[in-house]
């Protein structure tokens, strides 16, 4: 194609792997998807990453030639020294020589970065806080992810193994988190965290609208029926909505006091219920945030990109990171 630059972003998920091919103007011109089936050996999912890539590229009308770097997002962390890809739970990947793989298959720099400062990334640059130049994103989904954009590069700490924002004390001794610790952000604010309050509070409270919109079987409990039932002011999703925004705007507040960004961003499954969330969590970290009176609170506002975020936000890593 002609002089214009484009650029190859691409998201591992546990689920499925996507390439995306962005032009200049953080517009994704053309996806490709296919099932990860992560459990496989990395020689197998870097094989496929490629190829996923290189079909993107040809179904956009491009080459290699029209890309400078191939940037990918992943639920991991590469060590910037060693090159090592630290560890990958969903993949049952430790200490692997991701790039290595990886450039056997595509002659590019390649630049890989941990997913969910992709997404924040990818927001910062084109979606929600793109009249911004710092911000901190929280994922909240199964778990919570944590991304943090100050002027306009990703601040993932030393050796790129910080910025783990889900997995910050909230609680002292509180509820054990997927990772380990006890009393995790993400043990109180992810969607798992609140179905399992919500299956804790139904059995002592059976009558709640709660159980009647998923048929009186508490298994059948997520994150949207808590949030219908709040909507239409069930009692017991009110208190158990109420909670969630504590602990939500207790972690929150603990990041603007540290980081002092322009505007927080909330992306994920749970940032759908904007409606319920966004203004008491505005009202509770203006009255619970150190000095908010005195210098203000950066809003909190939703995501905007989606899924897409990781793919423009891993595309552009060049432009934000350097091996
Ligand atoms: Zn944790």
């Amino acid at each position: 194609m002609a002089d214009q630059k484009f650029y190859l972003g691409f998201d591992l998920g546990g689920t499925n792997m996507v390439a995306g091919v962005v032009d200049a103007d953080y517009r994704i011109i053309h996806k490709e998807s296919i099932p990860t089936r992560a459990g496989r050996p990395i020689e197998e999912v870097t094989f496929d990453m490629a190829e996923v890539s290189k079909k993107a590229l040809y179904n956009a009308g491009l080459t290699l030639d029209d890309i400078s770097s191939w940037g990918i997002g992943m639920p991991s962390y590469v060590n910037p020294k060693t090159n090592l890809l630290v560890h990958a739970n969903n993949f049952g990947w430790k200490n692997v020589p991701v790039y290595d793989h990886l450039s056997r298959h595509i002659s590019l720099p390649i630049y890989i970065e941990n997913d969910a400062n992709c997404a924040a990334y990818g927001e910062v640059l084109a979606g929600a806080a793109s009249k911004y130049t710092d911000a901190v994103m929280l994922t909240l989904g199964t778990g919570v992810g944590g991304g943090i954009v100050m002027n306009k590069k990703i601040y993932a700490g030393f050796d790129n193994m910080g910025a783990e924002l889900g997995h910050t004390k909230l609680v002292y001794n509180g509820i054990r988190c997927t990772c380990g610790q006890k009393g995790c952000l993400e043990s109180y604010c992810s969607s798992t965290a609140l179905i399992r309050k919500t299956k804790e509070a139904v059995d002592t409270r059976p009558d709640t609208l709660i159980l009647q919109l998923c048929g009186q079987d508490k298994e059948g409990i997520n994150g949207e029926i808590v949030f219908e039932a709040a909507r239409r002011k069930d009692p017991l999703a009110v208190e158990i909505i109420d909670e969630y925004i504590c602990h939500l705007a207790a972690g929150i507040s603990t990041f603007i006091t540290i980081f002092r960004p322009e505007v927080i961003i909330l992306g994920g499954g749970m940032a759908q219920a904007e409606d319920l969330l966004l203004e008491p969590l505005n009202q509770q970290l203006y009255t619970s945030t150190f000095a908010a009176e005195e210098i203000g609170i950066p809003r909190v506002i939703c995501a905007e990109l989606g899924n897409d975020a990781g793919i423009i936000g891993a595309a552009f890593l060049e432009k934000t990171m350097q091996k």
